[in-house]
């Protein structure tokens, strides 16, 4: 664009329609007439870029697996008594050291419960026995 087309003084920063005359115009010059809007530039596009798709984590639980496969051994009832007449400790004494309840103890040591995974881990640190096993696979 050159200079204004109509007062000639200053830069033509717009084309407006004066007077039925498409003509090159300053800013002040444009508001005499009717102003083409930029038909030229194109209108950038915002990006619409695609939302990428998140990563899934898988996280391997066979760690977790492993430790909660082990079982309670079937004759634990019987290794658990034998291992309290050996070493002499009484019920109350025992279920004070693993901080478990006597009666809940006895069931236990009688066959009559089988113990939690948590209470057999106990029994084993303070007895010094094994009553848990990791089942072999078939
Ligand atoms: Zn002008």
């Amino acid at each position: 664009m050159g200079d204004c087309e109509v007062c000639g003084a200053k830069k033509a920063v717009k084309a407006a329609i004066i007077e039925g005359v498409r003509l090159e115009v300053c800013v002040d010059c444009a508001r005499l007439g009717k102003v083409i809007e930029n038909p030229a530039v194109a209108i950038q596009k915002p990006k619409t870029g695609g939302v990428s798709g998140s990563a899934a984590h898988r996280r391997d639980k066979k760690a977790a697996l492993e430790s909660s496969r082990e079982e309670i051994v079937e004759d634990y009832a019987e290794i658990l008594r034998k291992q309290i007449s050996r070493i002499g400790i009484s019920y109350s004494q025992l279920a004070r050291s693993i901080d478990e309840n006597e009666s809940y103890l006895k069931r236990v040591v009688h066959g009559d419960t089988l113990p939690t995974l948590k209470l057999a881990k106990k029994l084993e640190k303070a007895l010094n026995v094994k009553i848990t096993e990791i089942p072999e696979e078939k």
